[in-house]
């Protein structure tokens, strides 16, 4: 059986390669998943605050300011979560062999991309034709 496309339909990477980004988005993973849980309990945190101060909020200095800050905490939540399904993304692509290959163009991405940003989907020029 011969593979005769000209275009990649499974990456070049080798195992090794392949084994050391895996381990990269597992710890990437886990640190998400942790910060995540820091976040929502500083959230928890916030509503605590502000329901103990509600009754008193015309002498509530801190109330804007917990709200702002509950609404940074939420974007960065926000964020966080959607780099964790990049990641499980990129992990699912891998035990299907399609890791490493362009989500738009099908090209390879180069490795040097893939070991600053392991969950990056797109190759370098199809990442900026996007932006
Ligand atoms: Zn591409």
């Amino acid at each position: 059986m011969t593979n005769i496309a000209e275009r990649p339909s499974r990456t070049k990477l080798t195992a090794r390669q392949l084994a050391s980004l895996r381990s990269q988005l597992e710890a990437d993973r886990e640190r998400t998943g942790m910060h995540i849980d820091t976040v929502t309990d500083e959230m928890g945190a916030f509503v605590t605050a502000r329901r103990d101060t509600a009754t008193d909020d015309e002498h509530d200095p801190e109330g804007p300011t917990l709200a702002f800050e509950r609404s940074q905490s939420s974007a960065i939540r926000g964020q966080s979560q959607q780099h964790l399904v990049e990641i499980d993304i990129a992990l699912l692509r891998m035990d299907e062999g399609r890791y490493g290959l362009c989500k738009s163009c099908g090209n390879e991405i180069a490795l040097g991309r893939l070991q600053v940003r392991p969950q990056a989907a797109l190759c370098i020029s199809c990442a900026e034709h996007v932006r």
